[in-house]
């Protein structure tokens, strides 16, 4: 009996941590959808005024610009540190 109990305890810890481990994930995949319900910017790039696509909005949480205005704005953004040295 001493082993079988002493198994039952081990596979019900797993089984706690396996539970928590998946409350977790759920936790952590309703607050990254959370996120991006709010997080995500304009549908229209701020520069252009082209649309951006849903899937490069979801990807990029907060993106505000097109993917041509997002590398201008990369490169200007770099060279305006960069131009500092
Ligand atoms: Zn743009």
């Amino acid at each position: 009996m001493g082993l079988t109990h002493e198994s039952t305890d081990m596979s019900r810890l797993d089984d706690e941590l396996e539970r928590q481990a998946e409350i977790s994930e759920l936790q952590l995949a309703a607050r990254i959808h959370a996120a991006r319900i709010a997080g995500t910017g304009p549908h229209d790039c701020i520069d252009c005024d082209d649309p951006i696509p849903q899937e490069r909005r979801e990807a990029i949480r907060g993106c505000e610009r097109c993917t041509d205005c997002q590398t201008i704005h990369e490169f200007q953004t770099a060279r305006h540190y960069g131009g500092q040295r």
